[in-house]
C-alpha cells in the first residue's frame, strides 16, 4: 500500500519547513544517509516569480536543503529548463535569495549519460546528476498541462532529459498523446526518484503550465515515495477521474497503479479549472493526422501581447511557427500540438484555441468518463 501525506501549510516559512521535514522524516527519513549526494529536482521551467505559481516555491526547496543538511548529506539543486538561462530562473524565481548561507550545490544539468529505458525507446540520454546521486527529492509544482491534463510528480522527471533534447522527444511523440506519456513513464522509471513532495499551496489551473494558467490557493504539500499514488491522490482532491490524465491512465494499463492510502485531510477543490485539450486522438493512426487538425486545440497567438522574443519559434519541435518579422504564423498542417510553445512564452501571449469538432469530442468525453 503506497502512502501519500497531506499537511496544509502556506508560505510561511515557519509554517511550512516544520511540514516538509514531516513528510520527508516519514517517507524517506531512513533513506538519506551522511555523506550522500542528495539531487533536490524542482520544476523550473522557464523564467517566472513565485507568485505566478509556474515554479516550485523557493522557500520549499530551502525546507529540502535545510533537510538533506541536518541529515549530514550533500544536497545539489539542478533542473534544464525547457529554455532560457538556469542562473536568470534562479534569481527570478529567487532561489538565491532563499538558498543564501546555505552550502549547497544549485547548478543546471550538463553532463548526460545513456540509460536504457526499454522498448521502443532504447537508450536515452540523461542528466549525469540525476543518474548518479544517492537520493533523489522530486519537489514537482501542482499545475495542469495543456498536452498532458497536470504536471505532478510523474512527469517531473522529465527536466532530467537536458535541454532541447526533450523537444526532440515530443517530436519523436508526435501526435500521439499517449506515445509520449508512456515515454514519460519510461522515463519516471528509469531516475525513480526516492520521494516526491509536491507544492500544492499556490497550484496553477486553467492553461498552464506557463503563463496562461492562472495561480489558484490550495495551501498543501504533499508526499509520497510513490508519485503514482501521489498523482492519484491529487486527481482526488482535484475531483478529476486519472482516467483523463494520460500518464496515469496509461500508467493503469500497465498494471503500475498502486493501492494508496491518504493520510492526513485531503482537501476537495471544487471547480479547478482544466486545460482544453488533452487526450483527443484516437481510434486507427491513419486518422490521427486528420482528427489532430479537427479535434485538437490549436495554439493561437495574441500579437497585442507578442514581443517577438523568439523562444517559441526556437523552441517549437516541429518548425510550424514562422516569424514574419512582425508577428509570427503557425503552419497547422506541421503543429504536432505539443503546446511547448504556449508552455515557454513568457508574455502569456500564446494559448489554445478549442475546435469545434474538439468541444464536441471532449463533451462526449466527458460525458463517458
Ligand atoms: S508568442 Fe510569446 S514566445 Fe512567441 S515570440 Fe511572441 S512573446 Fe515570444
Ligand atoms: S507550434 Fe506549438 S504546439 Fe505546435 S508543434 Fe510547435 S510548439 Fe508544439
Amino acid at each position: 500500500m503506497a502512502e501519500v501525506l497531506i499537511r496544509k501549510t502556506d508560505y510561511d516559512y515557519q509554517q511550512l519547513k516544520p511540514a516538509f521535514f514531516e513528510i520527508v522524516e516519514k517517507l524517506a527519513g531512513d533513506k538519506i544517509k551522511s555523506g550522500q549526494r542528495v539531487l533536490i529536482k524542482p520544476n523550473l521551467l522557464s523564467f517566472a516569480t513565485p507568485e505566478d505559481a509556474i515554479l516550485t516555491h523557493p522557500l520549499v526547496i530551502k525546507a529540502a536543503v535545510e533537510y538533506v543538511l541536518e541529515k549530514g548529506a550533500r544536497p545539489q539543486v539542478s533542473d534544464s529548463p525547457a529554455i532560457g538561462s538556469f542562473e536568470r530562473i534562479v534569481k527570478m524565481n529567487k532561489i538565491n535569495v532563499a538558498l543564501k548561507g546555505l552550502d549547497v550545490i544549485c547548478s543546471p544539468f550538463k553532463n548526460t549519460v545513456m540509460l536504457d529505458i526499454g522498448k521502443p525507446y532504447g537508450k536515452i540520454e540523461i542528466a549525469r546528476d540525476a543518474a548518479e546521486a544517492n537520493v533523489i527529492i522530486n519537489l514537482p509544482k501542482l499545475k495542469t498541462h495543456t498536452q498532458m491534463l497536470l504536471t505532478l510528480a510523474v512527469k517531473n522527471m522529465f527536466g532530467c532529459v537536458v535541454g532541447f533534447k526533450k523537444s526532440q522527444w515530443h517530436m519523436r511523440a508526435g501526435t500521439d498523446t499517449d506515445a509520449f506519456a508512456r515515454l514519460l513513464i519510461a522515463i519516471h522509471q528509469a531516475v525513480k526518484p526516492t520521494v516526491s513532495i509536491l507544492d500544492g499551496v499556490l497550484a496553477l489551473e486553467g492553461e498552464g503550465p506557463g503563463k496562461g494558467g492562472k495561480p489558484r490557493h490550495i495551501g498543501v504539500l504533499m508526499g509520497s515515495a510513490d508519485s503514482f499514488a501521489l498523482d492519484m491522490a491529487v486527481c482526488q482532491m482535484l475531483g478529476v477521474s486519472y482516467k483523463r490524465a494520460p500518464i496515469l491512465k496509461n500508467a493503469l494499463d500497465k498494471g503500475m497503479l498502486p493501492l494508496c492510502e491518504v493520510k492526513g485531510a485531503l482537501p476537495r477543490v471544487i471547480n479547478f479549472e482544466l486545460p482544453l485539450s488533452s487526450g483527443l486522438i484516437w481510434g486507427p493512426r491513419f486518422l490521427h493526422n486528420f482528427m489532430r487538425r479537427h479535434t485538437m486545440a490549436m495554439p493561437v497567438c495574441d500579437d497585442e501581447l507578442c514581443k517577438m522574443c523568439s523562444q517559441c519559434w526556437t523552441l517549437c519541435p516541429a518548425k510550424a511557427i514562422e516569424n514574419l518579422a512582425e508577428k509570427i504564423e503557425f503552419d497547422y498542417k506541421r503543429c504536432i500540438r505539443c503546446y511547448c510553445c504556449i508552455e515557454v512564452c513568457p508574455y502569456g501571449a500564446l494559448h489554445a484555441r478549442e475546435t469545434i469538432g474538439g468541444k464536441i469530442t471532449r463533451r462526449l468525453m466527458e460525458s463517458f468518463s
